[in-house]
C-alpha cells in the first residue's frame, strides 16, 4: 500500500458546503437546528484535521472515521444541547440543601404548576365580577387560615401576607417601605451573613435605611435598644441566627420585651425569621425554633421568611403581619419588581393546602424530617447487603442528618448511614465518580469514607444508588 501524505489526507476531508447538503445531516436540522449542526460539523472536521497533522490517523483510520462522520457529528451536537440543570440524588442527609435547590416540591404542587403553566389562568382576574384581581388573593386566604391566632381569639384580624421572590427581597421590601431615610435598630449579635452574600448591613444600605447597631456580639439588652431610640428611629429589627449560634456568656431580650419596647414608642418590630416554620419543630425533636405563628402571637408586627426552607415550598419570600403595614409594602413600587410569577403562586398554593389539610406526608421536606432512624436504618441495611462485593465495603453506622436551610443550625436528626470504602478508589475518588453518574449522586466524605444518608433519598431511588455503586466498583 502506498503511503499517503498529510496533504492528500487533508484533501480527502469533505468541505462544510458538501457536508451541509448531506441528507443525513439535513435530517438533524429539524431536531437540533441548522446552525448547531453546522457548528458541530465544523468542530468534528477540525478535530480530524488535527489528528491527521499530528499523525494519529492513517488512510485506513481516516476512512473509518469518514464513514462514521454523520454519527460523530450527531453525538457532538447532542452533547452540546444537553440540559445544564439536572436532577441529582441528594445522599448528604441535609434536607434543605441550599446548593442542591433546597425544598423538593410535592407532587400536587408540581401538578398544579403544570396545569397553570400550560394555559391561561385567573392570575389577576376575578371570575365572579369579571374585573381585574390581585395575584396575592390566591394565597392570602390560605395564610389567614394557617396564621389565625385562635389562642388570642383574634381570628378576624389574622395576619395579611404578600409574596416576593425570596426572603432577601422580603427583607429589602420591608426595610425600604417602613424605614427608608430613617434608622433601624439591630443587635450586634444579629448582623448576620447568610450564604450567597445576603448581609444585613448591606441589605439595610440598599433599602435606604440607616443601620443603628446596639449591644455587643454576645450580649444585648432591652436597655441597649431603648437608649438608641430617637425621633429618626423607624423600626426595631430582629434577625434569626440561621447559620450560627452564640453560646456561653450571652443575653438577649425576649420577643415579648422587644414588642413592649417597640409599641411603647409607636414603632413596629420586624423579624427576619429565615426558616419560617408553619409547624412546631418540637414535633421532630427540635426545641427553640420559633414558628411564624409564635412570633405573630408574641406581637411582632411583620415577619419575613423563605418559601423553600422549613415551609417546604417554592423559592419565595413571604411577608406576614399587620394588614396596614403589609398593604403599604404592596403599594411600594419595589413590590412590582420583586413579585413572583404564576408558577410560584401555584406551587405555594398547593403546599399551603397540604398544611391546611394536615397532610405533612405529601410535602417532601416534611416527610423527610419525619422519617425515623429505624425506617432509614432498614433501608440502609438493605442497600449495604446489595453492595456486598469484593471491592466495596459497606457498613451501616449511626449518624446525624441536618435540616439545613438555616433552621436550628446545631440541631440534628438521628439517622443511620451507609459508610463505604472501595479497595480501588479513595473516598474522594469514589464520591467524584458518584457525581458523574446519571443521575449524579451527591454524598458526604468523612474520615476516608463515603457516607450515604438515605433520609434525603426518595425510597424509589435506593436501587438507583445501589446500581450506580455496583457499576463503579465493577
Ligand atoms: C435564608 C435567610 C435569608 C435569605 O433567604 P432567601 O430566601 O435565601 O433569600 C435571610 N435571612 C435569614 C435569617 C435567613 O435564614
Amino acid at each position: 500500500m502506498k503511503a499517503v501524505g498529510h496533504p492528500e489526507l487533508l484533501r480527502s476531508l469533505p468541505s462544510i458546503d458538501v457536508l451541509g447538503r448531506n441528507p443525513e445531516l439535513q435530517s438533524l436540522y429539524i431536531i437540533y437546528g441548522r446552525g448547531a449542526v453546522i457548528d458541530a460539523a465544523r468542530a468534528t472536521l477540525s478535530q480530524l484535521r488535527q489528528e491527521i497533522t499530528s499523525g494519529l490517523l492513517d488512510e485506513d483510520k481516516l476512512n473509518l472515521a469518514l464513514s462514521a462522520l454523520s454519527s460523530a457529528i450527531e453525538s457532538r451536537v447532542r452533547q452540546s444541547q444537553t440540559y445544564s440543570l439536572c436532577g441529582v440524588i441528594n445522599a448528604t442527609g441535609v434536607i434543605l440543601h441550599t446548593n442542591l435547590g433546597r425544598a423538593p416540591l410535592s407532587e400536587t404542587a408540581i401538578d398544579h404548576i403544570a396545569e397553570i403553566a400550560a394555559q391561561y389562568s385567573n392570575l389577576e382576574f376575578e371570575l365572579a365580577t369579571g374585573l381585574r384581581g390581585k395575584r396575592d388573593a390566591h394565597i392570602d386566604g390560605l395564610f389567614r387560615q394557617l396564621l389565625k391566632d385562635e389562642l388570642a381569639g383574634k381570628s378576624e384580624e389574622a395576619a395579611s401576607t404578600i409574596v416576593v421572590n425570596n426572603n432577601a427581597a422580603a427583607v429589602l421590601l420591608a426595610l425600604n417601605t417602613l424605614a427608608e431615610g430613617g434608622e433601624v435598630i439591630v443587635s450586634r449579635g444579629e448582623l448576620v451573613e447568610i450564604g450567597g452574600s445576603f448581609r444585613i448591613p448591606e441589605v439595610m444600605s440598599k433599602s435606604g435605611a440607616i443601620l443603628r447597631e446596639v449591644g455587643t456580639t454576645n450580649r444585648t439588652r432591652v436597655r441597649d435598644y431603648e437608649s438608641a431610640i430617637n425621633e429618626r428611629t423607624r423600626l426595631l429589627l430582629r434577625v434569626h441566627r440561621s447559620n450560627f449560634e452564640i453560646t456561653g456568656f450571652t443575653e438577649e431580650p425576649s420577643t415579648a420585651d422587644l414588642v413592649a419596647l417597640a409599641h411603647g414608642h409607636q414603632i413596629p418590630l420586624v423579624e427576619d425569621l429565615g426558616g419560617g416554620a408553619l409547624f412546631d419543630l418540637r414535633s421532630i425533636g427540635i426545641a427553640g425554633e420559633p414558628t411564624v405563628l409564635d412570633s405573630l402571637r408574641a406581637g411582632v408586627d411583620v415577619v419575613t421568611y423563605s418559601g423553600d426552607k422549613l415551609l417546604g415550598g417554592p423559592q419565595a419570600g413571604i411577608i406576614s403581619g399587620s394588614a396596614s403595614l403589609v398593604s403599604s409594602m404592596r403599594a411600594n413600587s419595589l413590590f412590582r419588581a420583586l413579585r413572583v410569577d404564576k408558577l410560584t403562586y401555584a406551587a405555594l398554593e398547593a403546599t399551603l393546602l397540604a398544611y391546611v389539610r394536615g397532610n405533612r406526608e405529601s410535602v417532601p421536606a416534611l416527610r423527610m424530617m419525619d422519617l425515623t432512624r429505624e425506617q432509614i436504618g432498614a433501608r440502609a441495611e438493605k442497600l449495604a447487603r446489595r453492595l456486598a462485593s469484593a471491592k466495596l465495603h459497606a457498613e451501616v453506622i449511626d449518624g446525624e442528618s441536618l435540616i439545613g436551610g438555616g433552621a436550628a443550625p446545631s440541631s440534628t436528626l438521628p439517622t443511620r448511614l451507609v459508610a463505604l470504602t472501595c479497595s480501588d478508589l479513595s473516598a474522594d475518588e469514589l464520591s467524584a465518580r458518584l457525581r458523574r453518574e446519571s443521575p449524579p449522586i451527591v454524598a458526604r466524605v468523612e474520615e476516608g469514607r463515603v457516607l450515604l444518608d438515605l433520609r434525603t433519598v426518595p425510597p424509589a431511588q435506593d436501587s438507583t444508588v445501589a446500581d450506580s455503586l455496583l457499576r463503579i466498583a465493577a
